[in-house]
């Protein structure tokens, strides 16, 4: 069974004025689907096929050695915008409450110092890549920033939230602007969805 991508359960236009149309319909429906696309031929013919894209970069020690940087890159790319989707929609955004609230309070001292963390980590990252909160294999709350479409997962982390800082997922409204868009970013952000990624991956450590 190929990967896929995902649909996405609100409209391309749904982000605006903070992501635009245009922006969501290359995204989405040709980013993404590139990546899919390579990731499906790296994997065609090999067991890869029967495992979950998130298990295959969580061990990428253990993909044979001819296709592992295609499937860094490409399965990196799926597994990467399909959460990056998921954790946004319209009419969203505000501060997170209940256990997410108090775990990013807890760690971060406040939601204001938290968002100031993760966007400066998101704009020093040199070139594309992704900026991320994790739970970390002790338990703990982080941000760290990972180049092209590496992920933490590969690193023992799990993904609670991230947020993409390649130039093609700003660019068309924010041109060179990236702490621009990362700041307007949080407008879209579901914090409900983010909370239940942390409630799974709390059950998980
Ligand atoms: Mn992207």
């Amino acid at each position: 069974m190929a990967f896929e991508v995902p649909a996405l359960t609100f409209a391309h236009d749904a982000l605006e004025p903070y992501i635009n149309k245009r922006t969501m319909e290359l995204h989405h429906g040709l980013h993404h689907a590139a990546y899919v696309a390579k990731f499906n031929d790296a994997v065609a013919g090999t067991d890869l096929e029967n495992r979950s894209a998130e298990d295959i970069i969580r061990s990428l020690d253990s993909v044979p050695e001819n296709i592992r940087t295609a499937v860094r890159n490409n399965g990196g790319g799926h597994v990467n915008h399909s959460i990056f989707w998921s954790i946004m929609g319209p009419n969203k955004g505000g501060e997170p409450t209940g256990e997410l609230g108090e775990a990013i309070n807890g760690t971060f001292g406040s939601f204001d110092n938290f968002k100031e963390k993760f966007n400066g980590a998101g704009a020093t990252q040199f070139g594309s890549g992704w900026v991320w909160l994790v739970l970390t294999p002790e338990g703990k709350l982080d941000v760290v920033a990972t180049p092209n479409q590496d992920t933490p997962m590969s690193d023992g982390h799990q993904v609670i939230m991230g947020n993409d800082v390649w130039e093609h997922a700003y660019y068309l409204t924010y041109e060179n602007r990236r702490p621009e868009y990362l700041k307007a970013w949080w407008n879209t952000v579901d914090f409900d969805a983010v909370a239940q990624r942390l409630a799974s991956a709390k059950a998980a450590v």
